[in-house]
């Protein structure tokens, strides 16, 4: 006879930033057993899994913010994710919808929402908590038999679109479904797995390194871990002495983290699921309990008992082959650590907090930051892990309770390779680093300016954002104020200082919208987030610029015959003359020669641009055409037209007869892209 003793385990507990063992970290069984939890796919005792797979199960009531056809696809697709790592077997069936909202044993994997309370049928506290994953085990085996997942729609707002003011349900649900098939939290600031998010992130629904790792070596499909290797080692003190708790850390050549590992009682770690190459490897303490980066406080109680009273060591090299094992042990003196990197700045915010900045490739000049105990306050102390990151300067602060404070403006080139970075602060010959402490992401999405699709764009002008699956359909704005939804797709624009303003929009399509620069933005470094009603979020970078002039042409590429009219003067009589026209048999656009006429005419040309307006002054602009400097008259908004500027230049008699001319503008030192009129 035997019995099965099943425990409950409240873990799973995902947070809002700064609002209150083996490679990757994998759930515990108890206090004081470090055996970790898995699913057992091949000779289940739960009929939870079925032909290897997990069937999971909505509750159909789903959240009151969202339709349930979106959560459900959100929900679904989130699932999908885990099940899509090609070296992992862990996969998912979709049951019956169901209305059980049991959190301990039920025999259901169960998804469901609290929406008149934080606390559960039966019993479960998610106060602070956006969502909790519940947890039914063998405690001897390790066996997981059953689980439930709670999100908490009593305090949070859900959204399925990534916008700004809401939680982001596959965000959360992806993370969550990381503790369903035995993970605990990652230590790592990009990973799924980190414990925090924030309202409108959506980077957790794209598995990291550490997460796709820790779901193969639980799950390995055939060949995984042979084509992998492993580094292992002990961490001790001088005196040989057990470390507990240390976090090891494995950086690939990029500068990226690929995983790491905590320390166990007996000192040991071990990553796994390493992919061939060379990794620079340390041991570092975690942070202090706390509003941390990441402490033992966001892990199971198991690691209740770690310390951490010592200093980050130095980094060793280590090359692995497949089916390679290293080994590296680590010594680390017992001592407070000189220098702690508590929390991070990020682009998105003025304040630091425990969760990872977040800038898309080809972001530039923003200001990313660690606070911490001990840091320097004078020097380049700052440094951040690989390459394709330009440090423009590093400056100082005290936070608000004391903490120095490092900060630096950054670039980061379109080429640097996404992923988790590490934030490092160096001084007398010690380092605080704060893992994934910045979070490079694929930029997705091109921003740039409507009139000549340079990536020029200015404040309130008119811009272009190119790339896939941006809307659902094509749609036009109707409306003046423009709408700032269209087909349910929009796009937020956040400035450095935080602000976040909605674009208004002229015209949606898959590939491509165009758009406004939200007026009141500041200039300097915006990132745009594009949520369209199919779920899908990209994120694109731009440099907002006072000026960054554009003349529209005639045919809408920003090259060839200008997008103008002609205005006479004579006799006081003002006529508006086309420059173009579409010629009938060929269907192509060509020029209406203008004729300057007798000398008692004046004919002043009307150009069509945007990111003019806020020129210094009109003498900061000028204007050439055919190589003549012409009399401007006029450079600002149109004043009929959304972002739509306009110049006026008076055209030289000279010209008379030139034919076709090139067009030339210049504001304040950034010159314009060149169009051409033709002159009779
Ligand atoms: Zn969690």
């Amino acid at each position: 006879m035997k019995y099965l003793i099943y425990l409950l385990m409240f873990c799973g507990i995902f947070c809002l930033a700064a609002r209150p063992t083996a490679s990757y970290v994998r759930v515990p069984i108890s206090q004081t057993n470090g055996a970790p939890l898995a699913w057992n796919l091949a000779n289940p005792a739960t009929s939870i899994v079925q032909g290897g797979r997990l069937t999971y199960r909505l509750n159909s009531a789903g959240s009151d913010n969202v339709p349930f056809a979106q959560v459900e696809r959100a929900l679904t697709a989130s699932f999908q994710t885990w099940e899509d790592i090609p070296t992992s077997a862990i996969a998912f069936t979709r049951g019956a919808n169901t209305t059980s909202t049991i959190t301990a044993a039920s025999g259901q994997l169960e998804l469901f929402w609290l929406e008149t309370s934080e606390i559960t049928q039966d019993q479960l506290n998610l106060t602070g908590a956006l969502a909790l994953t519940r947890r039914q085990f063998n405690a001897v085996t390790g066996e997981i038999t059953d689980a439930a997942v709670v999100f908490n729609g009593f305090s949070y707002q859900w959204a399925v679109d990534g916008r700004a003011n809401a939680v982001d349900i596959q965000d959360v649900a992806t993370h969550e479904i990381g503790h369903v098939i035995g993970l605990s939290h990652s230590p790592i600031g990009g990973a799924t797995m980190y414990p925090r998010t924030t309202n409108g992130r959506t980077q957790n629904r794209v598995l990291a390194s550490d997460d796709i790792i820790g779901a193969s070596v639980i799950y390995p499909e055939p060949g995984f871990l042979n084509a992998t290797g492993t580094i292992r080692g002990r961490v001790s003190e001088p005196n040989g002495a057990n470390i507990f708790g240390a976090h090891v850390v494995a950086v690939d050549a990029n500068g990226n983290v690929t995983t790491s590992a905590l320390s166990q009682p007996d000192g040991t770690y071990t990553m796994q699921g390493l992919p061939p190459g060379n990794y620079t490897v340390f041991a570092e303490p975690l942070d202090p309990l706390g509003p941390s980066f990441f402490s033992r406080g966001d892990l199971d109680a198991f690691y209740s008992n770690t310390t951490s009273t010592y200093s980050t060591s130095a980094d060793v090299s280590v090359s692995i082959s497949a089916a390679g094992t290293a080994i590296r042990d680590f010594t680390l003196t017992r001592e407070t650590p000189a220098l702690g990197g508590y929390q991070v700045r990020g682009p998105e915010s003025t304040d630091f907090l425990n969760i990872s900045g977040q800038v898309p490739q080809g972001a530039s000049n923003v200001i990313v930051g660690v606070n911490g105990p001990g840091l320097p306050q004078s020097g380049t102390p700052f440094s951040i892990s690989g390459g394709g990151i330009t440090i423009h300067r590093t400056f100082f602060a005290t936070t608000s309770i004391g903490l120095p404070a490092v900060l630096a403006e950054i670039s980061i080139s379109p080429t640097a390779i996404p992923g988790s970075r590490n934030l490092i602060v160096s001084s007398g010959g010690q380092r605080a680093i704060v893992v994934g402490g910045l979070e490079i992401l694929p930029s997705t999405a091109a921003v740039v300016s409507s009139a000549n699709f340079a990536f020029n764009v200015a404040q309130e002008s008119l811009a272009s954002v190119f790339g896939g699956n941006l809307a659902t359909a094509i749609a036009q704005a109707q409306t003046v104020p423009l709408p700032t939804s269209l087909d349910g797709t929009s796009i937020r624009l956040r400035d450095a200082s935080g602000q976040e303003l909605l674009a208004p929009l002229l015209f949606v399509s898959p590939g491509q919208i165009n758009f406004q620069i939200a007026p009141g933005l500041l200039a300097g470094p915006v990132l745009a987030t594009i949520g369209g009603r199919n779920g899908f979020v990209s994120t694109g970078a731009m440099n907002l610029a006072p000026v960054a002039p554009g003349l529209f042409s005639a045919n809408g590429t920003g090259q060839g015959l200008a997008a103008a009219v002609a205005l006479r003067i004579r006799n006081g009589v003002q006529t508006f003359e086309p420059v173009t026209r579409i010629d009938p048999t060929t269907g192509q656009i060509v020029a209406v020669p203008i004729d300057l006429g007798p000398p008692t005419d004046q004919v002043v040309l009307l150009l069509f641009a945007t990111g003019i307006r806020f020129r210094s002054q009109l003498s900061a602009v000028s204007c050439t055409i055919g190589g003549q400097p012409g009399s401007l008259l006029y450079a600002g908004p149109q004043n009929e037209f959304v972002g739509l500027d306009q110049i006026n230049v008076l055209l030289p008699r000279s010209l008379a007869t030139r034919g076709l001319v090139n067009v030339v503008v210049t504001a304040d030192g950034r010159t314009a892209n060149t169009v051409a009129v033709n002159i009779r």
